[in-house]
């Protein structure tokens, strides 16, 4: 009896607990989206169709919903909602595109990205992370997110040309290699600026005779790292 007591408690608490997640995230996609200008119909369905909550350390897991970037092990960071929705709107993305992320972290972004497009390829240069992200991903079903554990400034040339290119980590230029691999008229988001300084987030459009830089706004990420440079 008391077992048949407990187990009907776990159950209810869990089925409360994920109506509690996605009411948090109703709220997240309102008051921090929403409210600041994101339209974008399909950046918006992702980001309500994401559980954040499963990409963030579970001890942690009441804040996934916050106004905030978290940290999620190895001194790295999950981005704040509002630059994860910022960033993808930024690339207007169709659903056939073919999309790659440098920076998988948590593998948040990728998993957003993966609701939006058809395929996502995704480089991570801290292997536990890459193994543990992709891991995650597989468990929830993202089955369009190929993750591979490297350094992404070589970007991933025999999936290249790329729709759009996303770069997670502050970089103090852009690198060649990622504009050699996005197709004309492609785009690419990076944030671009001096070592753990405040950064500019640079859109860079790809046309056929010139590359089109903008800067978007000021914004903090952790540092794009190298793995034996040459
Ligand atoms: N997009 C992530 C947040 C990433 S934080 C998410 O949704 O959770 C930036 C990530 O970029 C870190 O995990 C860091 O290890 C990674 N990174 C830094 N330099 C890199 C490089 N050269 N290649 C691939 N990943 C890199």
């Amino acid at each position: 009896m008391l077992i048949l007591w407990l187990s009907v408690f776990t159950m209810s608490s869990n089925v409360l607990g994920q109506e509690n997640y996605t009411h948090r995230r109703k709220q997240m996609v309102e008051t921090q989206i929403k409210a600041r200008g994101i339209q974008d119909y399909a950046t918006l369905y992702a980001l309500l169709n994401v559980p954040r909550h499963e990409f963030v350390p579970r001890d942690i897991r009441a804040f996934a919903y916050n106004d905030s970037p978290l940290p999620i092990g190895k001194r790295q960071t999950i981005s704040q909602p509002f630059i994860v929705g910022f960033m993808t709107q930024a690339l207007r993305l169709k659903s056939d595109y073919k999309v790659l992320e440098i920076g998988t972290g948590s593998g948040y972004q990728a998993a957003i990205l993966a609701k939006v497009v058809d395929s996502v390829y995704t480089i991570e240069i801290v292997s536990e992370l890459a193994q543990e992200a992709e891991k995650r991903l597989s468990r929830l079903g993202y089955s369009n997110v190929v993750v591979r554990d490297g350094d992404g400034y070589n970007g991933w040339p025999n999936q290249a040309p790329f729709d759009a290119i996303m770069v997670t980590a502050g970089a103090p230029y852009i690198p060649q290699p990622l504009i050699d691999q996005l197709k004309i008229g492609g785009r690419m988001i990076i944030p671009v600026g001096p070592h753990n300084g405040v950064r500019q987030l640079v859109l860079v459009i790809k046309r056929k005779n010139k590359i089109v830089k903008k800067e978007l706004m000021a914004v903090r990420f952790v540092p794009f790292t190298r793995k034996n440079p040459q």
